[in-house]
């Protein structure tokens, strides 16, 4: 845990954790917030579509975060945004890694990350991600690895591999929070075991000579409002409930109450009251002795990123403004999955100078005005719309759109669909833009057959 000695000077937020400011940055980063130069700049630099991700940003989440939590364990679910820049600055802050796969456990350790500060969440997990993980583990470059399990059988399977490392048991806690059914993983019996197996399944696991050193539960993803606490509440509560069942047979060190804290993707949302969901988690876990863990993916990248996409087609029908974007469902997946929205902006139009400005002043941006419009992307398939109806400054071809909260589960879930290379991904550190991974290339596309 970063323990800050900065003054209170900056404005950052109140941090609870002991007489240090937490230099968290604002609550949130609203896309109108970005520098548009610098943007476009990036845009001119590394090409379109291309993600933008400032580390800075990232490591003020993490702080902001590590200060409302003081005396919790911050691991960031890698799966938001598993760039090694990522994992790079979120390691420096002091953050462990929870990782969805084998892959992400080999990018973690690879970030050097201390294997100790690594948790595998094995959900329903494909042999080679045991084969891999235990190997690591019996190598000893992942001597202290924690394996999170969800099924009886994912013990035998560990059991059967000579695994006898650390494991904690994720438990269904039976009450979901989130923004979308997709993504409401509490009620979803494919995760986790039944509140009432748990005892058992750390008997056997224990049995199996592992040891049983966590409790874990992830309600879904999103905790936005006072309905969403309230189920965390709920969730937390069982979840210790559990914790302290299972203390008396094991030395249970942490209960891990996931991830989900929510971002505001609309830009009329409120930011997080993280305080609040504070207060709420110590409450609901009661007088437990075992460190709290959290597990946040989006709350710490996604505000933390941008895509930037070109517009290539405006065209007027009888139904909408449509405005074609080389960005598209196989860029940024959320809005075609999960129907999400993402906030717009027309850059290039906040970029000219302020002559122009000025020389209509009773119009926005440059002088153009605003329109509502349809923005798409490229591929063919109807869900491939990033927003219907929103209200934009006049795009016309050229423009560069950015779309706001792309840092989190942006370039993860990109494609290749359409036989359409991954776009580029640039990093902005300390105000100064570098290439973190190059755009791909069709070859690398065709490079697999055989
Ligand atoms: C996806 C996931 C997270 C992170 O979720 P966010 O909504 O990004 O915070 C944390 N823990 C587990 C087990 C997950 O599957």
């Amino acid at each position: 845990m970063t323990e800050e000695s900065a003054s209170h000077t900056d404005g950052a937020t109140d941090d609870r954790g002991g007489g240090a400011a937490s230099d968290g940055g604002p609550d949130v980063r609203r896309l109108a917030d970005w520098d548009a130069e610098a943007l476009l700049d990036v845009r001119r630099r590394y090409g379109s579509p291309c993600y933008v991700l400032d580390l800075d940003r990232v490591r003020e989440n993490y702080r902001r975060l590590d200060a409302a939590f003081a005396d919790a364990d911050v691991h960031y679910a890698a799966k938001a945004n598993a760039l090694g820049r990522v994992l790079d600055a979120l390691h420096d802050e002091g953050a462990g890694v929870e990782c969805a796969s084998a892959g992400e456990v080999v990018r973690a350790l690879d970030a050097g990350v201390d294997s100790a500060r690594v948790h595998y969440t094995a959900v329903n997990p494909p042999a080679v991600d045991l084969d891999t993980v235990v190997e690591l583990w019996n190598d000893g470059v992942a001597a202290d690895v924690t394996v999170t399990v969800g099924a009886e059988d994912t013990v035998a399977r560990l059991a059967t591999r000579g695994y006898d490392g650390r494991c904690c048991v994720r438990v269904n806690p039976g009450v979901g929070a989130g923004h979308h059914e997709k993504v409401r993983t509490g009620a979803n019996a494919k995760f986790g075991v039944p509140l009432d197996r748990a005892g058992a399944v750390a008997r056997t696991a224990a049995q199996a000579g592992m040891d049983v050193v966590g409790v874990h539960a992830h309600a879904g993803s999103g905790i936005h409002d006072a309905d969403d606490l309230d189920a965390h509440r709920e969730m937390v509560a069982r979840v210790g409930d559990v914790a302290r069942d299972l203390d008396a047979a094991h030395d249970v060190e942490f209960v891990d109450v996931g991830g989900g804290l929510g971002v505001p993707y609309r830009e009329a949302d409120d930011p997080l009251d993280l305080d609040a969901v504070a207060d709420a988690t110590r409450d609901a876990l009661g007088d437990v002795d075992a460190t709290l863990v959290l597990e946040p993916g989006r709350y710490l990248v996604a505000d933390a990123g941008v895509l930037l996409t070109d517009v290539n087609t405006v065209k007027d029908t009888p139904e909408t403004l449509v405005v074609g974007v080389d960005a598209g469902m196989t860029t940024l997946a959320r809005p075609a999955i999960y129907g999400s929205s993402h906030a717009l902006r027309n850059v290039s139009a906040d970029a000219v100078d302020d002559a122009a400005r000025e020389a209509d002043a009773t119009r926005g941006g440059d002088g153009r005005g605003e329109v509502r419009a349809t923005v798409t992307g490229p591929i063919c398939e109807s869900s491939d719309v990033f927003a219907e109806d929103r209200p934009l400054a006049e795009p016309v071809r050229g423009d560069v759109l950015a779309v706001g909260n792309a840092g989190a589960y942006g370039y993860e879930m990109a494609s290749t669909y359409n036989s359409r290379p991954r776009p580029a991904t640039a990093v902005l550190e300390d105000g100064a833009a570098t290439l973190a991974r190059r755009r791909e290339t069709l070859s690398d596309i065709t490079t697999l057959e055989l």
